[in-house]
This record gives structure tokens, C-alpha cells and sequence, in this order.
């Protein structure tokens, strides 16, 4: 049985205090949802200490949403692996398109973020999809499956077995436009074909999420694919009840 996941991805959203209060509002409903659910929360650099402090014990994890692709040193304005995984963070979203399409994130980059990453007993949650011209043109299956070969084909078994990866279509992202329930299972069954490819019978474990205007009244039909297993959220895990509510979607 693979893990089923729902990851909050706030990007540059909510002060320290408002990231906090959000964090208590979702611990104090994680009971309303199946406990066969992983929740993970990743705020801002800024608020992951005290949301991670907030979060203790409540089995709610919390992730980064970048790191450095260098271990330390003079980085100015990076932050290193090793100081995420201090806080007491589990997860590093890596590859996410806003970081490959804002800030020039290739896979040469993203493989040294992976290294880190591993290096500091963080499960990256690595990102990959289209975006819309890509999809017109029937482009779909070959960027994600470059995208894979080039990052994810250089870890070792090992790695492999601790990786989540999101499928993330950009044209889906923050655009309210979702992906049918049929082609996110389309693309997911395809990741883990590619997978297997490489990585053989340790594709079946691997958790595959979907992102992309993923909300309440999307996500048991998406959750219900055969290959989907959960969903990386963006804009609905800004309201406590809106992501509880997508875990309850399995
Ligand atoms: P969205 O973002 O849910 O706001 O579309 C998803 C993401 O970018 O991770």
C-alpha cells in the first residue's frame, strides 16, 4: 500500500503569526480525517521554525519549499539543506515550475538540491509537468519523462525509495484549471511506467501527487485514480478547512 499524501504548499504566502495560527487550525482538525493520511505543511523559510515547533507531535509534518544546491559557504541569501533539516523539517519540495520557470532551476541544478537534500535525511518532493503549449502539442509524456530521467534516474535505489514525486501540469497551477481525473491518472501511470523502467518493482511504492487547482470538490475524484496518491496543494492549503477537506477526499 503505498502512502497517501496531502502536501500544503504555501509559497510566499502568510506572515510568521498568520502561518502559525494556520498551522494550529489544521492540527486541530487532522482528527476529522483518516489517520491512513500523511499531512505535510511547507511554509516559508521564515516561519519553519516556529510552525515545526508548533507541529510537534501533532504527526504533521512540515518541508521547505527550496533548497541550496551547495552544502554552505558564501551563498548569500541560500539556505542550506542542513539548516532546514535542523528545524526539524522532513520534506524539501525541489523542481517546483515556479523555481524552474522564475529562477532558471535546470536539471544540473536539481540534481546537486537532490545530493543536499539526501545528504540531510530530507525527502525531497520533486516536481515535474508541462506547460500548456507542451500539452498542445502532444508534448506532455516527453517532458515529464526528460525530466525524470535527468534528476531522478541519477539517484541510487536507496534515494529512490525515499522520494515522493508531483505531477504539476503549469497550466493547472493557480489557473483554477484542473486536469480531468483522466488524464492526471494517464500521466501518473505514465511517471511510474518510466519509473520502473529504472527502478523496477520499487515504482509500485513510490507516492506520485498531483498539483494543480487541486480543491475540495476536485480531489476524491482525482484521489480515486488508481495512480494518484494524494496531492500537492497550493492556494486551498491556505485555509485549514479547505486542505482538511481535500483529506478527506480519499
Ligand atoms: P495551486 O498550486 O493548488 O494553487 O494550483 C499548486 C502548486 O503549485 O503546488
Amino acid at each position: 500500500m503505498r502512502k497517501k499524501i496531502v502536501a500544503g504548499n504555501w509559497k510566499m504566502n502568510t506572515l510568521p503569526a498568520e502561518g502559525v495560527e494556520l498551522a494550529k487550525q489544521v492540527a486541530a482538525g487532522k482528527h476529522t480525517v483518516c489517520d491512513c493520511v500523511s499531512f505535510i505543511v511547507c511554509p516559508p523559510f521564515t516561519h519553519l521554525s516556529e510552525v515545526s515547533k508548533t507541529l510537534e507531535g501533532t504527526g504533521i509534518a512540515v518541508g521547505a519549499q527550496n533548497c541550496a544546491a551547495e552544502a554552505k559557504g558564501a551563498y548569500t541569501g541560500e539556505v542550506a539543506a542542513s539548516m532546514i533539516a535542523a528545524l526539524g523539517c522532513k520534506y524539501v519540495i525541489l523542481g517546483h515550475s515556479e523555481r524552474r520557470q522564475y529562477y532558471g532551476e535546470t536539471s544540473g541544478t536539481l540534481n546537486r538540491k537532490m545530493e543536499q537534500a539526501y545528504a540531510n535525511n530530507l525527502v525531497p518532493i520533486y516536481c515535474v509537468g508541462e506547460n500548456l503549449d507542451e500539452r498542445e502539442a502532444g508534448k506532455h509524456f516527453d517532458v515529464v519523462k526528460a525530466q525524470i530521467e535527468e534528476v531522478v534516474y541519477n539517484l541510487t535505489p536507496e534515494q529512490f525509495g525515499k522520494l515522493v514525486i508531483a505531477y504539476e501540469p503549469v497550466w493547472a497551477i493557480g489557473t483554477g484549471k484542473t486536469a480531468t481525473a483522466e488524464q492526471a491518472q494517464e500521466i501518473h501511470a505514465y511517471i511510474r511506467k518510466v519509473l520502473a523502467a529504472k527502478f523496477g518493482a520499487a515504482a509500485e511504492e513510490c507516492p506520485i501527487l498531483y498539483g494543480g487547482s487541486c480543491k475540495p470538490s476536485n480531489a476524491a475524484e482525482i484521489f480515486a485514480k488508481e495512480d494518484v496518491d494524494g496531492g500537492l496543494i497550493g492556494g486551498a492549503a491556505l485555509k485549514a478547512e479547505d486542505f482538511l477537506a481535500i483529506g478527506k477526499g480519499f
